[in-house]
Protein backbone atom coordinates (compact mmCIF):
# COMPACT_ATOMS: atom_id res chain seq x y z
CA UNK A 1 0.00 0.00 0.00
CA UNK A 2 1.39 2.93 -1.25
CA UNK A 3 -1.12 5.75 -1.17
CA UNK A 4 -0.05 8.40 1.38
CA UNK A 5 -2.92 9.36 4.48
CA UNK A 6 -2.35 12.94 4.18
CA UNK A 7 -4.65 13.11 8.03
CA UNK A 8 -1.57 11.57 9.44
CA UNK A 9 1.80 14.53 8.41
CA UNK A 10 0.48 17.21 10.39
CA UNK A 11 0.45 15.00 13.48
CA UNK A 12 3.68 13.80 13.21
CA UNK A 13 5.18 17.02 12.36
CA UNK A 14 3.99 18.44 15.60
CA UNK A 15 5.42 15.31 17.29
CA UNK A 16 8.87 15.88 15.60
CA UNK A 17 8.48 19.41 16.67
CA UNK A 18 7.45 18.93 20.49
CA UNK A 19 10.42 16.43 20.74
CA UNK A 20 12.96 18.20 19.29
CA UNK A 21 11.88 21.26 21.33
CA UNK A 22 12.09 19.12 24.57
CA UNK A 23 15.73 18.21 23.88
CA UNK A 24 16.65 20.92 22.96
CA UNK A 25 15.77 22.47 26.43
CA UNK A 26 17.17 19.96 27.91
CA UNK A 27 20.36 20.65 26.42
CA UNK A 28 20.32 24.38 26.98
CA UNK A 29 19.61 24.06 30.31
CA UNK A 30 22.27 22.04 31.01
CA UNK A 31 24.76 24.02 29.09
CA UNK A 32 23.22 26.82 31.32
CA UNK A 33 23.88 24.89 34.38
CA UNK A 34 27.41 23.64 33.22
CA UNK A 35 28.45 27.25 31.86
CA UNK A 36 26.98 29.01 35.51
CA UNK A 37 29.19 26.37 37.69
CA UNK A 38 32.67 27.54 35.52
CA UNK A 39 31.46 31.04 35.10
CA UNK A 40 31.36 31.31 39.12
CA UNK A 41 34.82 31.11 39.44
CA UNK A 42 37.23 34.25 39.00
CA UNK A 43 41.10 35.44 39.20
CA UNK A 44 42.98 38.54 39.51
CA UNK A 45 45.69 39.08 37.22
CA UNK A 46 48.41 41.97 37.40
CA UNK A 47 50.83 41.68 34.96
CA UNK A 48 50.04 38.49 33.55
CA UNK A 49 50.80 36.61 37.53
CA UNK A 50 47.26 35.43 38.61
CA UNK A 51 47.35 36.88 42.39
CA UNK A 52 44.03 35.90 43.77
CA UNK A 53 41.49 33.22 42.92
CA UNK A 54 38.06 33.33 43.62
CA UNK A 55 34.64 30.92 43.70
CA UNK A 56 32.25 33.84 44.18
CA UNK A 57 29.79 30.73 45.19
CA UNK A 58 31.54 30.42 48.52
CA UNK A 59 33.73 33.56 49.29
CA UNK A 60 33.51 35.65 52.23
CA UNK A 61 32.60 39.51 51.73
CA UNK A 62 36.01 40.81 51.83
CA UNK A 63 37.68 44.11 50.16
CA UNK A 64 41.39 43.66 48.88
CA UNK A 65 44.04 46.17 48.04
CA UNK A 66 46.30 45.25 45.43
CA UNK A 67 49.66 47.62 45.36
CA UNK A 68 50.63 48.06 41.59
CA UNK A 69 54.73 47.97 41.00
CA UNK A 70 54.90 51.36 39.93
CA UNK A 71 53.34 52.61 43.42
CA UNK A 72 49.71 53.20 42.89
CA UNK A 73 46.99 50.75 43.88
CA UNK A 74 43.60 48.92 43.65
CA UNK A 75 41.22 47.38 45.55
CA UNK A 76 38.58 44.97 44.56
CA UNK A 77 35.57 44.34 46.76
CA UNK A 78 33.54 40.83 46.42
CA UNK A 79 30.14 41.18 47.82
CA UNK A 80 26.81 39.24 47.46
CA UNK A 81 28.52 36.85 45.17
CA UNK A 82 30.05 39.54 42.75
CA UNK A 83 33.33 40.92 42.49
CA UNK A 84 34.19 44.69 41.49
CA UNK A 85 36.52 47.50 41.52
CA UNK A 86 35.63 49.49 44.48
CA UNK A 87 38.52 52.08 44.12
CA UNK A 88 41.92 52.89 42.02
CA UNK A 89 44.18 55.69 42.28
CA UNK A 90 44.42 55.44 38.21
CA UNK A 91 43.56 58.28 36.19
CA UNK A 92 41.00 57.20 34.03
CA UNK A 93 39.12 55.34 36.73
CA UNK A 94 37.41 53.29 33.92
CA UNK A 95 37.76 49.99 35.96
CA UNK A 96 35.78 51.59 38.74
CA UNK A 97 33.04 52.36 36.63
CA UNK A 98 32.65 49.05 35.44
CA UNK A 99 30.79 48.03 37.98
CA UNK A 100 30.23 43.94 38.77
CA UNK A 101 32.40 41.69 36.93
CA UNK A 102 29.34 40.01 34.81
CA UNK A 103 30.90 38.28 31.38
CA UNK A 104 33.44 36.37 30.38
CA UNK A 105 34.27 37.80 27.44
CA UNK A 106 34.36 41.84 29.32
CA UNK A 107 37.04 41.48 32.20
CA UNK A 108 37.41 44.61 34.27
CA UNK A 109 40.22 45.89 33.02
CA UNK A 110 42.97 48.65 35.04
CA UNK A 111 45.64 49.71 31.82
CA UNK A 112 47.37 51.92 34.06
CA UNK A 113 47.39 49.19 36.28
CA UNK A 114 47.89 46.14 34.29
CA UNK A 115 45.51 44.70 36.44
CA UNK A 116 42.53 42.45 35.44
CA UNK A 117 39.77 40.71 37.09
CA UNK A 118 38.47 38.41 34.66
CA UNK A 119 36.45 34.79 35.14
CA UNK A 120 38.93 32.09 35.08
CA UNK A 121 37.80 30.35 31.95
CA UNK A 122 37.93 33.35 30.23
CA UNK A 123 40.55 32.30 28.01
CA UNK A 124 39.59 28.30 26.82
ZN1 LIG B 1 41.94 51.65 36.80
Amino acid sequence: MTKKDPSRAPLIAVAVFVIVAALGSVVWLLVGMLRGADARRVEVVQGGNVLYTYDLATASPQTVRIEAPDGGWNEFTIADGEIRMTAADCPDQTCVHMGPLRAENLPIVCLPHQLVIRFEDADT
